[in-house]
């Protein structure tokens, strides 16, 4: 590290290193109509698909087909090998990625069936009211509160559930909110709590301090250095534990985790040495960091232990383990063609685990626009979670579970698919239960609560359940079953 940055100014305001710009992977963005943008695209979709969505751009009567990558995410996607500007191999030589290309490629289906909602579960709901609050902040559940801190990403996940956000087009009102907003709310909020005896005085419930704060967007990390200290800043003074930093950057573009950064969050340690800065990133199939020989296979590691890694995948990844109060975890939603295969998952979660990342979730996709391009049917989601977990052990897996308005909720069990050694045929329908567990709720007294609900192979969400279909819900007790259908998302 170099030493300039470790000075403090007379006012106490730390030097923040920037990281140097013309070093990192060139960012194109815009629609299909781009003649740049529909180039790289036409080699990762195949061609009649391409001219369907050309065509659907040229209409004008539907949203923009929106493309968004960078070249370390290109080279992989179309199997080129990158360099950085003084020549050095960023990622190899390798067969392209399919699985690379269909996450930041727009999908036909999504724009010939756009149902799903704007502000899928209804996130605006949970965001208070106030002056550079409602629409920037998100405080859902009681101890985490959100910011939206960046407008966009070093590239563009065609299932993005930030869609409404970040695509530029926003139709709900979200926008990116300023640190001190964040700090004065998670100020008073605790206040809140602490004088009126953890019961909020409007609704009698309990409630509980923020310990949490989630910088989110988009990607924080595509924000200057300064703007993420800021943020980080903001959180520290309000005296929460921990600082968390949502980020698909060790995917997308992982030299952005360079000196610069790492001596940012260093100079946050100095200033806040009991906080703890948790990432959570976003690695969805394995093709994102491992290297893959001339016939796509990965290559065992020299050990026998496991797979190579990209070289730059590991630099980034180690450069943040070396920082003691740092913590990494890892999501993805399943996404149908890309990794709803038990294989793939396996190999992600195996890989991550014994390079010291906790897979935290595997998310159903939310009903975004479109939704249904993406989104495979809940039951056989758990199905392949459940088969992508043998062999591995505690640690090395994660919940799989749907983040609804009312909470998340982890998928348990489907009975009757346990035994199954083939992958669920969701045509036909089984006389199994779907166990739901509410893992995490806005109501602190609802957690643990479980909801039964009668087998729908075809459901991609909660909503694709009848009323009919509803054997218990504990929020309201099993003898208003079945006329609750309506409130279980
Ligand atoms: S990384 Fe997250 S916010 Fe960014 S495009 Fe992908 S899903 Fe959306």
């Amino acid at each position: 590290m170099s030493s300039h940055a470790q000075k403090l100014t007379s006012s106490d305001a730390p030097i923040i290193p920037e990281s140097n710009m013309a070093a990192l992977p060139k960012i194109a963005g815009g629609n299909i109509g781009d003649s740049k943008i529909s180039s790289i695209m036409s080699e990762l979709i195949d061609e009649e698909e391409f001219n369907a969505l050309k065509e659907i751009q040229a209409d004008n009567t539907n949203r923009d087909v929106r493309f968004k990558t960078n070249e370390h995410y290109t080279a992989i996607a179309a199997g080129k090998e990158y360099k950085s500007p003084d020549g050095k191999v960023l990622v190899p030589k390798m067969p392209p990625s399919k699985a690379a290309g269909k996450i930041i490629s727009p999908r036909l289906s999504s724009f010939t069936d756009m149902s799903g909602e704007a502000d899928p579960s209804s996130q605006l709901s949970y965001s208070p009211e106030g002056d550079g609050l409602h629409g920037g902040v998100l405080h859902k559940y009681d101890e985490t509160v959100l910011i939206l801190a960046a407008p966009g990403c070093a590239g563009m996940c065609a299932h993005c559930y930030r869609n409404d956000f970040i695509d530029g087009a926003s139709l709900t009102g979200k926008f990116v909110a300023k640190p001190e907003a964040l700090k004065n709310y998670i100020i008073e909020q605790n206040k809140k709590v602490a004088d009126n005896n953890s019961i909020d005085p409007e609704t009698g419930e309990k409630i509980l301090p923020i310990r949490e704060a989630l910088i989110s967007g988009g990607d924080p990390l595509t924000l200057s250095n300064r703007r993420i200290f800021e943020y980080l800043d903001a959180i520290g003074s309000a005296n929460v534990q921990i600082a968390r930093i949502g980020t698909r950057e060790l995917s997308f573009m992982p030299e952005r985790i360079d000196d610069a950064f790492i001596e940012t969050l260093s100079i946050v340690r100095k200033k806040y040495p009991d906080m703890r800065i948790n990432f959570v990133i976003h690695y969805s199939h394995p093709d994102e960091f491992l290297f893959r020989d001339e016939n796509g296979n990965y290559v065992e590691n020299d050990s026998g232990t496991g797979f190579k890694w990209m070289n730059e995948s590991t630099r980034a990844l180690e450069a943040l383990k070396s920082l003691s109060f740092v913590t990494i975890q890892n999501q993805t939603p399943i996404i149908s063609g890309v990794n709803d295969d038990p294989k793939v998952l396996h190999i992600l979660h195996q890989e991550l685990n014994r390079c010291s990342v906790k897979p935290k979730y595997i998310f159903q996709n939310r009903t975004i626009l479109g939704y249904k391009a993406f989104s495979i049917p809940l039951e056989e989601a758990w199905w392949i979670h459940k088969k992508a977990m043998e062999g591995l052990s505690d640690d090395g897996r994660s919940r799989i579970a749907m983040s609804t308005k009312r909470g998340k909720l982890e998928i348990i069990s489907v009975t009757g698919l346990e035994n199954k050694t083939t992958r669920p045929d969701s045509t036909s329908k089984s006389n199994g239960l779907v166990i739901l567990k509410k893992h995490r709720a806005p109501n602190v007294e609802e957690l643990g609560g479980v909801i039964i609900l009668k087998s729908n192979p075809q459901a991609l969400w909660l909503d694709d359940y009848t009323e009919e279909d509803v054997i218990h819900d504990q929020r309201i007790g099993e003898e208003n079953c079945p006329d609750i259908a309506k409130l279980i998302d």
